[in-house]
């Protein structure tokens, strides 16, 4: 049988599997050391004070939103192309996501295109940091200086990138890493808040936690909050995988650097991925951006995909999709940079066990694919 290459796979060895087995066969499968010994590496590693570990980087997002008190009648400002829980954990608080258009090359969010969308109900920018690399920072924090803005980032997709020799994650008030199947490491389902304000820590072990109080003085249950922990079995898992993340990032540094070999004369047909002198990407992702067709990619994820490669076309910009369209009135032309990266983007297989072999198969079947599809 032929191979089949996803387009992500999660690298697990014995040691992440005995890590997992020694937890379920301690006393605490929750609320238990190994988690605080994974937070505490995870915000000394990323350079902040505190870490929080949540269940999900959807619940760190929804959570970092409610401790910078968005609630309704607030807007904030992040990038239509994204995941959708970037946008998703706006609307949780009842505030309206309003969306700056991408710069072409990084498909980040474009700092020029920020302040025209600032209006004096502007409380956040969500900055996120899209396939492993961090977004223009400096211009960003300039723009927040300037109009009283708190910065909030989703790192969801970076973890241990940096921008200008500086973390992710230590930009703003709060930021949230996530730990699915898919991205750099995993927890299974995972994520980890990170702030170095001590106030904002207390609330977030406080509101993961149904909203009992974390500082002593306070009343019990005096806030509403959720169950948002991490379980043990995940933080081991976490853990374990955390203290060789710089391991894993090279190995995927060395497949973009094949994929790059392999792609790069090939200038008529596509992009391989840009990255700025200033970032250290963290390849969640491989993207590329293909160019001179007349459709958008899908013929090729469907050519590829009976060819036994897994692509995947992320991301659809997030004022299409209907939740956005019917509650915000938002429509195709809203921001036509991060439409038309949208038709053309494709993320390519991308994870720890894949040869030279396999990438020049991957890429020749590629190359063949676009160029019957050009002429
Ligand atoms: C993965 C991801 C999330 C959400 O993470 P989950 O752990 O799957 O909830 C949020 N934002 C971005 C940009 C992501 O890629």
């Amino acid at each position: 049988m032929a191979k089949y290459y996803p387009v992500a796979k999660h690298y697990i060895t014995d040691e992440e599997i005995a890590a997992v087995t020694g937890v379920l066969k301690s006393n605490f499968l929750s609320r238990g050391p190994v988690g605080q010994e994974f937070e505490k590496i995870f915000a000394e590693k990323i350079g902040a004070k505190y870490a929080v570990a949540t269940s999900s980087g959807t619940t760190g997002l929804h959570l970092a939103m409610l401790a910078a008190n968005i609630g309704p009648g607030d807007e904030v400002i992040t990038t239509p192309f994204t995941f959708i829980a970037s946008g998703n954990c706006i609307i949780f608080c009842g505030a309206k996501p309003v969306f700056a258009d991408i710069d072409p090359k990084t498909f980040n969010i474009d700092p020029k295109k920020i302040e025209e969308k600032i209006t004096p109900r502007t409380k956040a920018i969500l900055v996120v940091h899209i396939f492993g690399q961090a977004a223009d920072m400096d211009p960003i924090i300039e723009i927040a200086k300037k109009h009283n803005l708190i910065i909030i980032e989703d790192a969801c997709e970076a973890t241990t990138a940096k921008y200008k020799g500086q973390s992710v994650g230590t930009f703003g008030e709060s930021a949230v890493f996530a730990f699915f199947p898919n991205k750099q490491m995993t927890t299974g389902e995972g994520g980890m808040i990170v702030t170095s304000d001590q106030k904002k820590y207390e609330l977030f072990m406080s509101l993961r936690n149904h909203g009992l109080k974390f500082d002593p003085s306070e009343q019990d249950y005096t806030r509403l909050g959720y169950n948002y922990r991490m379980n043990e079995m995940s933080a081991a898992l976490g853990l374990t995988q955390f203290k060789k993340i710089d391991w894993l990032i090279q190995k995927k540094r060395e497949i973009a650097a094949l994929y790059n070999k392999f792609l790069g004369p090939h200038t008529d047909l596509l992009e391989t991925p840009f990255t700025p002198g200033h970032n250290t990407h963290s390849w969640m992702s491989y993207a590329i951006k293909i160019k001179n067709l007349n459709t958008d990619q899908s013929p090729v994820v469907e050519q590829l995909e009976q060819r036994g490669i897994n692509t995947k076309p992320y991301f659809n910009s997030l004022h299409l999709f209907p939740l956005y369209r019917d509650r915000f009135g938002y429509k195709e032309g809203d921001f036509p940079i991060s439409e038309a990266i949208s038709k053309s983007v494709l993320t390519l297989p991308f994870y720890i066990g894949l040869e030279e072999e396999d990438i020049k198969y991957i890429t020749g079947e590629l190359i063949s694919i676009l160029k019957e599809l050009k002429s």
